[in-house]
């Protein structure tokens, strides 16, 4: 096979029907079971088109991709790339449900976004920059550095509570802290998630996530 060399199609002169996205917008992949794996971007995708990987797709259209010309036909190849695309192989899929073996690694990117950006203390909206990670129990009192004891906190709520519990600060939780699930935490870690993409991942949360209302409560 030659080497792919891809180029954006102009929008405005060719992509008729096929509504228009910068090429950073990431493309949601599954396995052939249709679990949600990652994203990938779209170098990634057209790698897994050109070698047959893609077993089929969901979603719409995001952009076309123009490759090498094809021996066979003297065609130039073109691929037209899907918000969410389902790949053939094994991948040992980490599975979906809560209290899985599978726990996603815990950064703040993803913890803020569990918490749609609130200080579960004020409930106060902030800016990424002005949140920090409180943990629940301190690490001064046994706590750990993991999902269910760690919530997201202004950094005010967090000086006044200190190393205490909630209880001995007086401060009361908003909302519990949860581990995520694969599903989950494929949402909670994409950017510029596209409405058909997060349908796909909602569809995948186990029924009593709290996400679903967090998500509708508190759009981010
Ligand atoms: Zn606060």
């Amino acid at each position: 096979m030659p080497p792919v060399e891809l180029e954006p199609l102009d929008a405005r002169d060719d992509l008729v029907g096929v509504p228009a996205h910068p090429l950073s917008q990431q493309i949601l992949r599954t396995d052939v079971a249709g679990m949600p794996l990652e994203w990938i971007d779209y170098k990634e995708a057209a790698r897994l088109y050109h070698t047959e990987q893609v077993a089929y797709t969901c979603g719409s259209a995001l952009y076309r991709l123009y490759g090498g010309t094809s021996a066979r036909t003297g065609r130039r190849t073109v691929v037209e790339v899907n918000s969410i695309i389902a790949t053939v192989g094994v991948t040992g899929n980490p599975g979906n449900l809560r209290g899985s073996a599978y726990v996603p690694p815990l950064n703040n990117q993803t913890l803020f976004r569990r918490d749609a950006h609130l200080c579960l203390y004020c409930g106060a909206r902030f800016p990424y920059g002005l949140l920090s990670r409180d943990h629940v129990t301190p690490f001064s009192r046994g706590g750990k550095d993991t999902w269910s004891n760690v919530v997201t906190a202004c950094r005010r709520c967090n000086n006044a509570k200190a190393s205490r519990t909630p209880e001995q600060a007086g401060m009361q939780l908003i909302a519990v802290p949860f581990t995520p699930t694969y599903a989950e935490y494929i949402y909670l870690k994409g950017r510029r998630v596209l409405a058909d993409q997060m349908e796909y991942l909602i569809a995948h949360f186990p029924r009593s996530s709290p996400l679903h209302e967090r998500m509708q409560r508190f759009p981010m």
